[in-house]
């Protein structure tokens, strides 16, 4: 170490990085701007790995001729700065911001920010990492969010962003969408409460479709089940009652006596009776086929709320069904489901005890429960575990450029070579739609324009387009 501090203070005082960008550069030159982390926590193990291949790269293209310019950045927005200042203003959740003033909010976020920054100087200056932190660029800067606004206005033009109502992912505490990829580094094993619920039929009385699902609480929002048509079932009796399942599931169990084998696409059409008596729209609880409905896991027969699925929501827009949400953003059930209402559906100390609640309130509508612990995400951020939830959001259509990507993707030189075709490959093979709006405050806003009447949008792609049609001089772009 004494020998690496002086190599340090030799390159500090002879400002050595400074001269290998004056020097000549037969070759030409490269810029490297880092994909910058936020200075609102210290640097771990993961910034310095990063760090050293961010500086052996650049470093070999310098030795072989080129000027190499290294520029240091900070990402300065989002719920990492987010949750700190509302911690520190002690507001609970976003009504409170919105209380306080989102200004007053913003401006905190802002002059904290920056925390960690000296820390970060020291950690990276000691690696021996040659990079200009002192002309760092910063997300929450003018020039800086006036490209973003650039980036979306191309994106527009090109007819490549709209607004969807689709299955997502939510934190209840953030009130908040997440991306697809700020959703996968959540997961984390818990213990869940499965259960098989008995719906019982309309034109049958005393016979019982079995499904089964891990999230009680979506039950109040079910509007119809879902068979596969091609899939065998079985109408069994067991004890005193009659129940229908697939084949496969009665086999796993084999309990009761097989009454009737048959297709799915005899269930298609039947009616069943409510588990709960809250909702009275039109087309509700019915038994629909879906091609999805497979028999790996459950009874071959699903319960379908198409508020809190993608393959739902799905389903519900194919058959016409209706649509029933009956949780707020932040967790919390609705009034109309007067038995439960205000109930957080997962809170963050006690996840399973509205599923509880709904488990006994059902009490012999239930024909099984059991433990089950599988993957489930939760808030990157805050913790709390996540809602898949159908909420309206902006998207990138990805979907329309996924050819071109894939074409793209070919050229790139990866190294170690397998990730190409493994890790990176697969990730685009799976890639969807980006959603790119978080309900949030500090952030980069959206620059779109709409007519409360006509629905018209406006998008500006500059700030001079924006002074041009509003008349005002712009010198901030938060909210
Ligand atoms: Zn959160
Ligand atoms: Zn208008």
């Amino acid at each position: 170490p004494e020998i690496e501090k002086r190599i340090l203070e030799f390159w500090n005082k002879n400002k050595i990085f400074e001269k290998s960008l004056k020097k000549k550069s037969p070759k030409g030159d490269f810029v490297f701007y880092d994909g910058p982390p936020f200075a609102t926590g210290t640097p771990h193990y993961g910034h310095i790995v990063a760090s050293l291949i961010k500086d052996i790269v650049p470093r070999y293209w310098t030795m072989q001729g080129y000027r190499v310019e290294r520029k240091w950045g900070w990402d300065c927005h989002g719920l990492p700065i987010e949750n700190i200042v509302e911690e520190e203003l002690k507001l609970k959740d976003k009504k409170d911001i919105e209380k306080t003033g989102v200004d007053k909010f913003n401006e905190t976020c802002r002059s904290k920010v920056l925390t960690y920054a000296k820390e970060w100087q020291k950690v990276v200056g000691r690696l021996g990492r040659w990079v200009d932190m002192d002309n760092a660029y910063k997300t929450m800067d003018l020039d800086y969010m006036e490209s973003i606004w650039w980036v979306f206005k191309q994106l527009w033009d090109k007819k490549l962003i709209y607004k969807g109502h689709k299955s997502m992912h939510v934190c209840p505490r953030c009130e908040t969408t997440l991306s697809q990829s700020e959703v996968t580094q959540g997961y984390k094993d818990v213990k869940d409460i499965a259960v098989t619920i008995k719906f019982e039929l309309e034109d049958e009385p005393g016979t019982f479709v079995l499904a089964w699902t891990t999230t009680p609480w979506t039950l109040i929002g079910n509007v119809a089940l879902a068979v596969n048509k091609d899939i065998d079932y079985v109408k069994f009796k067991y004890k005193d009652e009659i129940y229908i399942t697939s084949k496969k599931d009665f086999d796993d169990y084999d309990k009761g006596k097989i009454l009737k084998k048959f297709k799915g696409k005899e269930l298609v059409g039947k009616k069943y009776k409510p588990l709960f008596n809250y909702y009275s729209e039109e087309n509700l609880y019915t038994i629909q086929s879906a091609d999805f409905v497979d028999v790996e896991e459950g009874t071959g027969i699903v319960h379908i709320a198409p508020a809190f699925g993608e393959d739902d929501i799905n389903l519900g827009r194919e058959k016409n069904l209706p649509f029933i949400q009956h949780v707020n953003m932040d967790g919390r059930i609705k009034k109309q489901a007067k038995d439960f209402a205000g109930l957080e559906v997962r809170p963050k100390d006690d996840s399973l005890s509205t599923d509880k609640k709904i488990v006994n309130y059902l009490g012999k509508k239930v024909f099984f429960k059991e433990e089950y612990t599988h993957s489930y995400p939760h808030c990157w951020r805050c913790d709390s575990p996540l809602l898949n939830y159908a909420t309206d959001s902006w998207f990138v259509n990805v979907l329309k450029i996924k050819d071109e990507i894939l074409e793209n993707a070919k050229d790139i030189n990866w190294v170690p070579k397998h990730v190409k075709e493994g890790r990176f490959g697969k990730w685009l093979e799976g890639i969807k739609d980006w959603s790119i709006s978080r309900q949030r405050f500090w952030g980069s806003v959206m620059p779109i324009w709409i007519c409360d009447k006509c629905d018209e949008k406006e998008i500006f792609g500059s700030i001079k387009e924006l002074e041009k049609a509003s008349g005002a001089k712009i010198k901030d772009l938060h909210k």
